[in-house]
């Protein structure tokens, strides 16, 4: 029989790390690891790179967080004070998260940190810089202007991490990074963190990274089980019309619709627009001002429909969204458990709704594969193939007016078209009071998946 590999290690005090540390990490209220900080810590103490496919809720940012933090303990802070730490991050929102977890984590390391980012004045950022530094997070853009401006050095960086490194590369900034990983020395240890592997952060991560080891915070089964799902077939043609349809009910409250491209929730959201359904949008060709006054109506309830791209979705953390609607089927299974994710959380209840033609269903299959379930149909419905009570089988037979015809009905569409599963799916949870972005932050919380 093969040996089994040790069970991840199920206390922080068994990964390595310093009392200091430990300190910080029981006045934070954690009680055990996350599975890809048990995983990565011992590893990246060791001085291993590392390649991490998880997202934000996984509780990444202690793993690369405490052994930076323990690595630049270990000697005394060079005099003057010298950049040797440098997170890079793709947006404004999530840079200033990382700086707090330092802040919140390092508390006890005498340490100095501080986050620089775009779209605000630079004398403050300068300002702490000058005054020394050992832990620096940034968005690409700013740090090149500051190093450009001869503010910032790299030449003494000993850990280099890039956060959301998918992310980065889809808002564009491939060569921003690549220029600044030419700055920092090649004699360093490097944590690559992305959310999804693609072609670009793959090559990417295999330019930069020396024998790392990979760690995959799989999608795990209870996100899955908590979402209720449904699948509409339909015809590509219509399925603006269905979504239409679809988000007239009132039962939702609060819906993310998922488009593939940019483009896609671009139309999607002008042709709701264009109805009586109020939509926003948000991707990575807008600006950083825009998403976030997008997120922020998103937040506070103000929009109720919010179209986005996968990558731009990524790192929002918005509570109470009662529904996930999936425009088109995701190109990789795995995508699709991150999106159904966005909902259900913090114990709540969650539907997600998708939208399948023709061409989409061998990628169905594959998702199916991959959550062990069969998704249940919703039909008839008006938009359905070839529509009428025939068309889908599986649909309950009595039922004579989909949910469609009467839309003010309240309940949403799969209750109505399958009664007999009414009892295992209860009316999406009311929307949560949107709290403040800073009560947000602090209100970010591990999203055992
Ligand atoms: P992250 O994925 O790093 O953005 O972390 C998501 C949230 O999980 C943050 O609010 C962290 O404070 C929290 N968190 C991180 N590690 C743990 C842990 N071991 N136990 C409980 N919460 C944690």
């Amino acid at each position: 029989m093969k040996p089994q590999p040790p069970p991840d290690p199920a206390r922080f005090e068994d990964l390595g790390l310093v009392e200091p540390l430990l300190q910080a990490i029981r006045e934070e209220g954690y009680t055990a690891p996350t599975p890809i900080q048990a995983r990565a810590i011992p590893h990246a103490l060791a001085g291993k790179d590392l390649m991490g496919c998880a997202q934000t809720g996984t509780g990444k940012t202690a793993a690369f967080a405490l052994p930076i933090l323990q690595r630049l303990m270990r000697v005394p802070a060079p005099k003057p004070r010298h950049i040797r730490a440098l997170i890079l991050s793709p947006t404004r929102e999530l840079a200033s998260q990382i700086g707090e977890s330092f802040g919140a984590y390092g508390r006890h390391a005498g340490l100095v940190h501080t986050v620089v980012y775009g779209g605000v004045g630079q004398g403050s950022q300068t300002k702490a810089i000058r005054a020394g530094v050992d832990i620096l997070v940034a968005t690409p853009g700013r740090l090149l202007d500051l190093m450009g401006q001869g503010f910032i050095r790299l030449n003494g960086v000993e850990v280099l991490v890039l956060d959301e490194a998918d992310r980065m590369l889809d808002m564009g900034f491939i060569f921003d990074v690549k220029r600044i990983i030419n700055a920092v020395p090649l004699s360093r240890q490097t944590f690559f963190f992305s959310a999804t592997l693609t072609h670009d952060a793959t090559d990417l991560a295999r330019e930069i990274l020396h024998e790392p080891l990979r760690i995959d915070v799989a999608p795990s089964a209870t996100t899955v089980e908590k979402v209720q799902q449904w699948v509409y077939f339909v015809e590509k043609s219509r399925k603006a019309r269905l979504l239409e349809q679809i988000l007239r009910d009132p039962a939702i409250v609060r819906v993310l619709v998922f488009t593939k491209t940019k483009h896609g929730a671009n139309r999607v959201a002008e042709e709701l627009n264009r109805g009586p359904v109020r939509a926003d949008v948000i991707h990575s060709n807008r600006s950083q001002s825009a998403r976030e006054r997008s997120l922020e109506h998103f937040r506070s309830g103000e929009t109720r429909v919010l179209v986005a791209t996968d990558i731009a979705a990524r790192g929002i953390d918005v509570d109470g969204i009662t529904h996930v609607v999936n425009y088109d089927v995701p190109h990789e299974s795995e995508v699709y458990v991150h999106r159904i994710g966005r909902t259900a959380r913090a114990g709540a209840a969650g539907v997600a709704l998708t939208l399948c033609d023709r061409d989409e269903r061998g990628m169905l299959r594959d998702i199916e594969n991959l959550i062990r379930m069969k998704i249940p149909e919703v039909g008839p419905h008006p938009a359905g193939p070839g529509a009428g009570p025939s068309a889908a089988p599986g649909a309950a037979p009595h039922v004579a007016a989909p949910h469609h015809a009467a839309p003010h009905h309240a309940a949403h569409a799969p209750a109505h078209a399958a009664p007999h599963r009414a009892v295992a799916h209860p009316a999406p949870p009311p929307a949560p009071q949107a709290p403040s972005t800073r009560g947000r932050l602090r209100q970010r919380r591990y999203n055992p998946r």
